[in-house]
């Protein structure tokens, strides 16, 4: 019985064991097939490999990746997944030499020869004695991120360089102007000269050599402005009929020297304020009718402009340049707008032009929002069409140039000071030389600098200032801001006029903010700058519009009657009296100018009264009384406002003087 028992309990106990055993088995096959689904789950790949260099198991993931069936993935040689086995021997080492090896980065190649960038992440298997037995670790495809990664950086680089380009092209073709500025300068004064019909016929060449290389660097400067992103649009009150009209009187002659008709076909409906950036819709017309005219060897170009719609202060214009020309073929048409794109490969040679234009027209209509299209035939001419949104404003717009336009002619000569800032020589001598040739009595001051030009600004009285904007040490915006700000009245007002280097809007606001009244862009036309500058003097208040020298009134000239007269011809005491004079009235002068300009009232009433009888021995009436009023004035403290300018009339006719008694002596002698 105790046996039976005994044995009954082994039974119970076996029993027990087996239903444990059981559970545990069941446990453990659930708590693997859950591992197994959740690694097959996985999207990173993961294995187990061999030491010899085979697979002993992996997840779904990696069959996935690598194109394989699990079988045959089974049977196949590790190395044979390297795209590179070098790779495969590094990792081994490494994991060998540390036991496992994270994110080492390697080419991977899949059943269909393809190759991956991938990630592994590895460590070893031992087994009781602590032998590595294999490999086991985790795969990350990484291809896609490498590649966005680099398309990202070759994205950066390529926008680097881009900005790069833009900005050298911009400072290129601004160093590329100047010299040509000078060139164009010199040939107007070239030009002015005693020249064979043959020479002017050379110069006239040279002349339109010169302009369409400006008109190329100016495109250029465009361009790369724009992709710079450094274009900036004006927003002012303008009329579009006064622009329109502007741009097809510049070009009508164009047309003409063609036999083309140019009609201008604008709605009268289009409100007559609009507010905008006028100089960039000039300059998107006047390339596509310049185009138009250039490639239409016969008939008529046509420019209309209609109103589309007006709502809420806004209108929406259309516009159309239409030619009866050479035509576009249809392959040529949708990248015409790209820059450098010529429709033939012939354009270049027959017609010039870089290709560049109509790049900048797009871009210019597409920075005032509007959107171009071309419709064209090959043979039967072009049509380009745009529209823009304008704003309508209550401002009146600036009258028109040309209302503004005096006739300047009948001015033979300018008794003036003026101060130029200047750092390019060839510029200096050009515009010295355009105002020389018109106003023979005009003086010239030369600063290279802005700070030069200041200085000689504290030391002498200007009638006006023409200031360079690009300048080394101190720059015409600052320059003009200084004088506006650092000198008393009158003196700080004085009228300035910028020379930019580039007619861009914000160029043009620039000079008018630091305090210039006026601007005129490079390369300066002679009629052009005098017509500016006599528009500036006649509305300042300093100067007197009796320094405008009309023919009648030249200026007074030396004679020696008086002297004659008081040294009863001996010849002896004229010319020692002279030489007197000659050796004394510069330093008179000198001081004459200082004192004026330092204010220093009783040495001026001084030094007038001392230079009275040299003026009348030379005979100089006019200008003894313009010394005799700075004495008075001087000792009175009164008419202070005109000395600059009295003291300034003195020094030009005596400076003159000086050289016909020079000449008097040498005659004598
Ligand atoms: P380009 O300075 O060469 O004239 P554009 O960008 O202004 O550069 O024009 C690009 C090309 O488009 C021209 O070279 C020409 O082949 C073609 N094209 C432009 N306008 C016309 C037109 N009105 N008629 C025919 N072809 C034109």
């Amino acid at each position: 019985m105790e046996e039976n028992l005994l044995i009954q309990k082994l039974r119970e106990l076996l029993a027990r064991d087996f239903v444990h055993r059981k559970s545990i088995e069941s446990d453990l096959y659930r708590s693997e097939e859950k591992y197994r689904m959740l690694i097959d789950q996985l999207t990173d790949a993961i294995y187990l490999s061999t030491l010899d260099g085979t697979f002993t198991g992996c997840n779904r993931a990696l069959l996935e990746m690598l194109g394989y069936s699990y079988k045959e993935l089974m049977q196949l040689s590790v190395s044979a997944i390297y795209a590179h086995p070098d790779d495969r021997r590094h990792l081994l080492q490494q994991l060998i030499d540390k036991g496992e090896v994270r994110d080492y980065e390697v080419q991977l190649k899949r059943k269909n020869g393809e190759l991956i960038d991938c990630l592994v992440n590895s460590s070893v298997r031992r087994d009781q004695n602590h032998e590595i037995v294999g490999f086991q670790g985790i795969i990350r495809d990484i291809t896609l991120r490498k590649k966005t990664f680099e398309l990202q950086r070759a994205k950066d680089l390529a926008e680097r360089a881009n900005k790069f380009k833009a900005e050298f092209l911009a400072n290129m073709s601004h160093e590329i102007r100047t010299p040509m500025n000078a060139i164009g300068g010199m040939l107007q004064l070239l030009n002015k000269t005693n020249l064979e019909p043959k020479q002017h016929e050379y110069l006239d060449g040279m002349q339109t050599a010169v302009d369409s290389l400006l008109q190329i660097i100016n495109d250029i400067l465009d361009f790369s402005k724009i992709e710079a992103g450094k274009m900036e649009l004006d927003n002012r009150p303008f009329s579009l009929q006064q622009t329109v009209e502007a741009i097809i009187s510049t070009i009508r002659f164009k047309a003409e020297e063609k036999g083309l008709e140019l009609v201008l076909d604008m709605d009268p409906s289009i409100p007559p304020n609009l507010q905008g950036d006028p100089l960039r819709i000039n300059q998107i017309l006047l390339n596509l009718i310049s185009n138009a005219i250039k490639f239409t060897p016969e008939g008529e170009v046509r420019v209309t402009i209609r109103l589309i719609d007006k709502l809420d202060h806004k209108a929406r214009l259309f516009f159309s340049v239409k030619d009866t020309g050479i035509g576009i073929e249809q392959e040529k048409l949708q990248d015409i707008f790209e820059s450098f794109t010529q429709a033939s490969t012939d354009t270049t040679r027959l017609y010039g032009g870089t290709g560049l234009g109509l790049a900048i027209v797009k871009k210019l209509i597409d920075m005032l929002n509007g959107a171009i299209m071309v419709r064209s035939r090959k043979g039967q001419g072009s049509e380009f069409i745009f529209e823009l949104e304008l704003s309508q404003t209550d401002n009146v717009q600036p009258a028109s140039q040309s209302e503004q336009e005096k006739d300047w002619s009948t001015v033979q000569d300018l008794q003036a000071r003026f101060l130029m800032a200047e750092d390019h020589a060839l510029n200096q001598l050009v515009t010295t030389e355009m105002l020389k040739g018109r106003f023979p009595s005009l003086q010239i001051d030369v600063a290279e600098t802005g700070r030069q030009a200041i200085s000689l600004f504290e030391d002498h009285n200007y009638d006006l200032v023409l200031m360079d904007v690009q300048m080394p040490e101190m720059d015409g915006h600052e320059a003009a801001r200084y004088i506006r700000t650092h000198f008393p009245k009158p003196k700080s007002e004085v009228p300035i006029l910028a020379f930019t280097a580039y007619a861009t809007s914000g160029e043009a606001e620039k000079c008018l903010e630091a305090g210039m009244n006026d601007y005129i862009s490079k390369p300066v036309r002679a009629t052009q700058l005098i017509s500016k500058i006599m528009q500036m003097l006649d509305a300042s208040e300093q100067f007197s519009k009796e320094h405008f020298l009309h023919e009648s009134k030249v200026q007074e000239h030396i004679s020696f009657e008086y002297l004659n007269t008081v040294t009863e011809d001996d010849e002896e005491l004229k010319l020692r009296m002279m030489r007197i004079m000659l050796d004394e009235t510069p330093m008179e002068l000198k001081s004459l100018e200082e004192a004026a300009a330092a204010s220093q009232w009783d040495n001026l009433r001084a030094v007038a009264h001392k230079m009275k009888s040299t003026m009348q021995f030379l005979g100089l009436e006019d200008t003894l009384e313009t010394v005799k009023f700075i004495e008075v004035s001087a000792r009175e403290r009164t008419h202070l406002e005109q000395i600059p300018e009295k003291v300034r009339s003195v020094v030009q006719v005596c400076t003159r003087a000086l050289g016909a008694l020079q000449e008097e002596i040498d005659r004598i002698k």
